[in-house]
């Protein structure tokens, strides 16, 4: 289909179809409705397609999740093979190869640390899901009943089921839902964790983070050292800690998991997006083995959560290739010059407008702030970001913007000549931005 033109005539019915049946995630449906969305219906590479062959960059790797770009022949071979042996089987009750060898890999990258365990589930809220009830129900099971409440992050982001929007900390998402959610206290800043009280403390189950870097909250680097405090604060007070690599995984911050850039291991690791290349859904919690034990013993003690698709086969059979792909590649090592080029280019375009306002980065994860020219932050409602990410599609860029913050996060496997289109396109749709108005 890469590269296809479709007949103007299925282009419509499938236009016609979405607007009559389909309901997009985080979308204003009464605007929607009005508008001609773009049909994506090819990839290749960074690139992807819409169905009149126009080609762009996917400057947001697929809602982060795409590592070694579209259609790459190993990710797909490996799915086709998984396919001629079977699609799925149930993970309740069975085992099944692909999961085995999977849960092997993904522990090997924590050799001798405890880390040894793998839960699967469907995508990063249900990654983060089962680690919350798997947090609660540890400590009810193994003696500290007054332990189940969560210490999150202002502004944080740990997906949309009902236990990961309690955690959440963007108003705008989660505050309608709050009073059917559990407790959690959200902080700040490393300073106001260390100052928790000791009360809070005693009933604290977990800390939850976004190693080196927050996402949703327009792409905020935490600073330098903050994890490793957090382990050691964490250490010290009988809380675990849980990260949510969702986003960070997979190479995204430089190494193949952010929290190995602080050398910290997590009691829970949660994991999705990026596990399978970006081409299925899959999800992976690892665990540590003292937790783990928590669960052995009879029925009373068993971990009552699951999906239908868990451990999915075609996915753990992409997941294997996505790793292979690392070593084949060497993903990891052409890294530091992609992440050096992009910061360098993002940073020269900032200095050239006086709508950038600053360039946030870590690793391939970086956004631009776009601001009035005076500094002050534009109205929401002019929606500033979204129009100019709407522009760049006509110099050949596909992104999107949190706010007025313009989100930079493509495959790991561009090119530095893409990352050079990336960065044109993005400065062509900024300047016919700011051509139309009259500061
Ligand atoms: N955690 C983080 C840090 C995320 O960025 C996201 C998705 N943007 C999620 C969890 C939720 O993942 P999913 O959309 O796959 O449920």
């Amino acid at each position: 289909m890469a590269g296809c033109l479709c007949p103007d005539a299925h282009v419509d019915t499938w236009i016609t179809a979405d607007r009559d049946h389909c309901w997009h995630p985080f979308t204003r449906q009464g605007e929607w409705e009005k508008t001609d969305p773009l049909v994506l219906v090819g990839g290749s590479g960074v690139w992807l397609t819409d169905s009149k062959g126009r080609k762009y960059i996917d400057g947001n790797a697929s809602i982060w999740t795409n590592i070694h770009g579209h259609g790459h022949p190993v990710i797909s071979q490996a799915i086709k093979d998984q396919l001629d042996q079977v699609a799925h089987t149930s993970y309740l009750g069975f085992a099944n190869p692909r999961a085995s060898e999977l849960a092997e890999r993904l522990c090997g990258f924590f050799p001798d640390s405890g880390l040894e365990r793998v839960f699967y589930s469907d995508d990063g809220s249900t990654a983060v899901e089962c680690a919350v009830k798997m947090a609660i129900q540890y400590r009810l099971q193994t003696g500290e009943p007054d332990r189940t409440e969560f210490i999150a992050f202002d502004q944080c982001y740990h997906g949309d089921t009902m236990g990961a929007a309690s955690l959440g900390g963007v108003g705008a998402f989660f505050e309608r839902f709050r009073k059917f959610g559990f407790p959690v206290q959200h902080v700040r800043d490393l300073d106001e964790l260390l100052a928790v009280s000791p009360e809070q403390i005693g009933r604290t189950a977990a800390v939850v983070i976004e190693p080196l870097v927050q996402g949703v909250n327009q792409i905020r680097p935490w600073p330098e050292g903050m994890l490793r405090a957090i382990r050691h604060w964490c250490d010290q007070h009988g809380v675990h800690l849980i990260l949510d690599e969702v986003m960070t995984g997979f190479g995204r911050t430089g190494s193949m998991f952010a929290c190995q850039r602080e050398e910290v291991v997590p009691d829970f690791l949660c994991l999705a997006k990026g596990l399978t290349g970006g081409y299925l859904p899959l999800a992976a919690t690892l665990v540590q083995a003292e937790i783990y034990q928590g669960f052995l013993g009879g029925a009373e003690k068993a971990f009552y959560y699951g999906h239908s698709y868990t451990a999915n086969q075609l996915g753990c059979a992409a997941a294997l290739a996505n790793l292979d792909l690392f070593e084949q590649e060497q993903t990891l090592e052409l890294l530091p010059e992609k992440v050096d080029l992009l910061g360098r280019l993002l940073n020269e375009l900032a200095e050239r407008s006086d709508l950038v306002i600053e360039i946030r980065q870590c690793g391939l994860v970086a956004g631009g702030e776009l601001r009035a020219p005076d500094g002050s932050a534009f109205p929401v409602t002019d929606r500033v970001g979204e129009t100019v990410c709407l522009l760049a599609r006509d110099h050949g860029l596909l992104t999107r913007a949190i706010l007025d913050t313009v989100v930079v996060l493509p495959p790991l496997s561009i090119t530095a000549d893409e990352i050079r289109h990336l960065c044109a396109a993005l400065e062509a749709a900024i300047n016919d931005w700011s051509h139309e108005q009259t500061f």
